[in-house]
């Protein structure tokens, strides 16, 4: 089923959502479930699982020189889906990324998610690989996001690369794609990100997901100035726990958020981890309760393959 037939199936009421990581290569897929499991109580009617692209890593040869070589560290999105939808049956929704891929790598990756049953998809461009500053495509691939939408709908559309591929069945994608309540790191504004946002809706999308934040008003703002500019898809809000005092650096780096004062001042406070692990909880589960009241369709939380503090908010809240 499609993320906007759960949404439409509730008639406003929120309900819960959660994202996991493929694991390192050499785990098992039962290191997945055993994320899941803890999770499926509280009835997600879908899991995301992300995709991670290829990294640079630097070997050093019998005669001293370094060799460049290519590997992916978390590979099986695609196998994570399919083991999920057969477990659980329950939507499992692969995060595409333009990231790594020609169209035609795209093109071919999707008719694989059809043949699979999957009914959403996440389009999203992908960061620069690790060595790297910044984006750069693969030659025959899409620059921004919003060209994986647009592939993605011609397909609905019947309409393959090769212009000439007899469909006997088109594809159905429901696309989702990202928002960022305190604009992505590389917008110059968060005018301009939402702009560029209302573009991928045009192309296509029919839902947005939201990077993490922990400040409510900031993600209250980003929905009044999406419905300004006259986006009118659901908006469903990413959170995440915190929980480790690393974190306090760690999460503004990475994803380019701001955490709330009260939030830092409690979590400094905190002796060790475990404390640091209640403060969080605390601070998500209220943030989901405002959310709740403010009728959000659903609360998507970011497991990063570790599922008990998430369990621990849901149980307050689902
Ligand atoms: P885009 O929408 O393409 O935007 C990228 C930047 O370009 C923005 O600054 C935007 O303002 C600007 N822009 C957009 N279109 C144009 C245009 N036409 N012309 C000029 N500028 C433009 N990363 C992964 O590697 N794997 C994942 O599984 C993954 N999952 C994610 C899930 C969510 C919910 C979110 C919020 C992010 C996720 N990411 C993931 C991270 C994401 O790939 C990065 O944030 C990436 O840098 C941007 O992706 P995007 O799809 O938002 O890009």
């Amino acid at each position: 089923m499609k993320v906007t037939e759960h949404i439409e199936s509730k008639n406003g009421k929120t309900q819960f959502s959660f994202e996991i990581l493929p694991p390192l290569k050499g785990r098992n897929i039962q290191s997945v479930f055993d994320s899941i499991d803890p999770l499926m109580e509280f009835k997600p009617p879908f899991i995301d699982v992300t995709y991670h692209r290829e990294e640079y890593v630097y070997k050093e040869m019998e005669n001293g020189l370094l060799q460049k070589k290519i590997v992916r560290k978390r590979p099986g999105t695609v196998g994570i889906c399919a083991a999920i939808q057969n477990k659980y049956k329950v939507d499992a929704i692969p995060h595409v990324l333009c990231g790594g891929f020609t169209k035609e790598d795209t093109e071919n990756f999707l008719i694989d998610l059809d043949f699979l049953g999957i009914d959403n998809v996440m389009a999203l461009r992908g960061d620069a690989v690790k060595s790297e500053v910044y984006f750069k495509p693969e030659k025959d691939g899409h620059c921004y996001a919003e060209g994986l939408v647009d592939q993605v709908i011609q397909l609905n559309k019947g309409k393959y690369l090769d212009g000439e591929t007899l469909n006997q069945s088109k594809t159905d994608f429901c696309v989702g794609v990202a928002g960022y309540p305190e604009k992505h790191m590389e917008a110059p504004s968060l005018n301009s990100d939402i702009n560029y946002l209302k573009r991928k809706i045009e192309k296509g999308a029919s839902y947005i997901v939201t990077q993490l934040f922990f400040d409510n008003a900031k993600f209250f703002e980003f929905v009044a100035a999406c419905r300004k500019s006259g986006i009118t898809v659901p908006i469903i809000p990413g959170l995440k726990p915190i929980s480790t005092k690393k974190q306090l650096n760690i999460l503004p780096h990475r994803f380019h958020v701001d955490l709330p004062e009260a939030l830092t001042k409690e979590i400094l406070k905190c002796k060790d981890n475990k404390a640091v692990r209640q403060v969080g909880v605390e601070w998500c589960i209220e943030q989901s309760k405002e959310l709740i009241e403010n009728e959000t369709p659903f609360l998507h939380y970011y497991s990063m393959g570790k599922s008990d503090n998430i369990k621990q908010v849901a149980s307050n809240l689902f």
